[in-house]
């Protein structure tokens, strides 16, 4: 794509036009090396009018009802006038190739509206992989005027520190029972926590939500809060009826306005930027050291003698990188 289709595709993606906005969404996540350009003029023209949305991060382990939770709180949002986007981070992708997050029929009723914009997972990815093209995607999106940024991920490991270094708050959703356990949820999730949801408590599910809650307050009393002027809630939560979505809205409201008011917030983004910064350059770099004619032709020779533990790792890694230096020199 030349420069000026680039600069010609973010003028109408912040028109708001949807087609487009696809469209750089997969030129963003393009793996294609003469992509690179044309994706870089694009982030670079939308960067400026990115940054305006509350990120939200929704995490859970498969099953709890994230989709249908995201479904109720999208459609409540775009009912009080807001713009949703809803995005997936799912490093199960990476494997199969398909994601399983942020099907379109997993929230039917959202996808149609006007004012949703839903994105799964890039496919065929790693996890740092998915997150920098997550990332982009959500600068893309918010230039759109897309003003809430659902991030959605299965909360079975390492993507949730990922998506949390992306977003402004990190909310849970859990499962009524499991009592003072917390369910064989790694204790460093439930520590990225901003607001708790036991979920599903409807039905004869109502009572043991409640008192699940209960109890993952009385363990939270113990843990180090993330910020010292925001108390994690634990509240219960049916997606299926929705009843508690203002309660829950108003929640997340006051979150933000704590940390706006606090400096939190634009100080997490900040330091989130500086981040990415550096975590590009370590792909970068990466990137550009396989692709170097000198390192290729010695790293094989090198990597076989790691292999069969003549050479150590750390070594044949300092050789291959005074090449890579050596050859700019
Ligand atoms: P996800 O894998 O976390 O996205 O979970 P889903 O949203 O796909 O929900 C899994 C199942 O739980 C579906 O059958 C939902 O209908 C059901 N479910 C989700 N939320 C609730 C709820 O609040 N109450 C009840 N009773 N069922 C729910």
């Amino acid at each position: 794509m030349a420069r000026t289709d680039a600069s010609e595709l973010a003028d109408r993606v912040r028109a708001g036009d949807r087609r487009a906005l696809a469209q750089a969404i997969t030129l963003i996540e393009s793996n294609r090396l003469q992509d690179r350009p044309a994706a870089r003029i694009l982030l670079e023209t939308l960067v400026p009018h990115s940054g305006k949305s509350f990120r939200i991060a929704i995490s859970g382990t498969p099953g709890v009802g994230k989709s249908t939770f995201i479904e109720r709180l999208g459609n409540y949002l775009i009912d009080l006038g807001h713009k949703v986007a809803v995005l997936a981070v799912d490093p199960s992708s990476a494997i199969s190739g398909g994601s399983i997050l942020g099907d379109k029929t997993r929230m039917e009723r959202l996808a149609q509206r006007p004012e949703a914009f839903i994105r799964p997972s890039p496919a065929g990815e790693t996890l740092g992989g998915v997150a920098r093209r997550t990332r982009e995607t959500m600068l893309a999106v918010e230039a759109a005027g897309f003003d809430i940024v659902l991030v959605e991920t299965v909360g079975v490991g390492q993507s949730e520190s990922t998506v949390s270094k992306m977003t402004d708050m990190f909310l849970l959703l859990l499962l009524p029972g499991g009592g003072d356990e917390l369910q064989g949820i790694k204790r460093g999730i439930v520590e990225l926590a901003d607001l708790i949801l036991v979920n599903k408590a409807d039905g004869t599910m109502q009572l043991p939500a409640e008192r699940s809650a209960t109890d993952y307050r009385n363990a939270l009393m113990f843990m180090h809060p993330r910020i010292p002027t925001w108390e994690v809630p634990v509240e219960i939560c049916s997606s299926l009826s929705g009843e508690q979505m203002a309660h829950i809205w108003a929640l997340i409201c006051r979150f933000r306005e704590n940390g706006e008011a606090g400096g939190f917030i634009a100080r997490a983004r900040a330091e989130q930027a500086g981040n990415w910064m550096w975590n590009e350059v370590s792909i970068g770099l990466t990137e550009r050291l396989k692709a170097d004619p000198a390192v290729t032709a010695r790293a094989a020779a090198l990597e076989q003698a790691v292999r069969a533990n003549q050479v150590s790792p750390t070594s044949a890694a300092d050789e291959l990188m005074d090449i890579f230096v050596g050859d700019r020199q």
